[in-house]
């Protein structure tokens, strides 16, 4: 039998998705600082710490609709477009997983399309454009070969940890087409996006947890 995440355990996931952007605060403001407005950070931060506050709400609720409450906390409590294009991922994957139960292999590598597709949607944004798309891009591309062909979870586990790191370095080298970055002299040249390390961090989180329950 492989994995299979309640609702319960996707609130023990923000849970350590918090305490993971919580502990990086000094270096993805530095990021956000050479790239942006500084405030990436603290937007998301604010994000999850709601999100545990409000734990307990959503422990009753089916995984779509805790879903629902996830995006519509991140909308409103985070003023960037960090805010906008989570509330967008959430609210896809609320949609995609509507007659879903639990989060197997298979229904979160659907999940994680969804929120991919959602934030693409409304970012209007692609791989390439220096975003957070380039650490959830490639990992969710690596996550539906790895289903294809049928690995083990826990290698999936890792190479879906591990493409996501890659995706979030591999912005060091892009010129910006989205985001504050664009408007830089150097669209950002030689610094990693921190949106696409905060995005890496939270899918680190999420294989991390998943890979305790196998
Ligand atoms: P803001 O840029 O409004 O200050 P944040 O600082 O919270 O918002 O978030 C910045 C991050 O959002 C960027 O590092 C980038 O990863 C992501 N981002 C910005 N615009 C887009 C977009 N159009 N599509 C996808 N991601 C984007
Ligand atoms: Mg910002």
């Amino acid at each position: 039998m492989g994995f299979s995440l309640t609702t319960h355990d996707y609130i023990d996931y923000i849970k350590r998705a918090y305490e993971k952007i919580h502990a990086n605060g000094d270096y993805i403001t530095e990021l956000d600082s050479a790239t942006g407005d500084g405030d990436h950070w603290v937007n998301l931060n604010m994000g999850f710490e709601k999100l545990v506050e409000i734990s307990a709400e959503m422990e009753g609720l089916s995984l779509s609709a805790a879903f629902v409450k996830i995006g519509a906390t991140m909308m409103s409590v985070i003023g960037g477009s960090s805010g906008v294009l989570y509330s967008s991922a959430y609210m896809a994957a609320a949609k995609a997983m509507k007659d879903v139960d639990t989060l197997t292999n298979q229904s979160l590598c659907n999940m994680l399309e969804a929120m991919l597709e959602g934030i693409m949607h409304r970012g209007k944004s692609e791989p390439g454009h220096k975003t957070m798309i380039d650490a959830l891009y490639p990992a969710v591309s690596a996550y539906k070969t790895c289903v294809t062909e049928n690995k083990s979870e826990a290698e999936t586990l890792a190479v879906v940890k591990k493409t996501a790191y890659d995706g979030a370095q591999s912005t060091k080298d892009m010129e910006a087409l989205r985001g504050r970055a664009y408007y830089q002299a150097n669209k950002g040249l030689g610094h990693l996006d921190p949106g696409a390390v905060t995005m890496a961090y939270q899918i680190e989180v999420l294989m991390d947890f998943i890979n305790e329950k196998l």
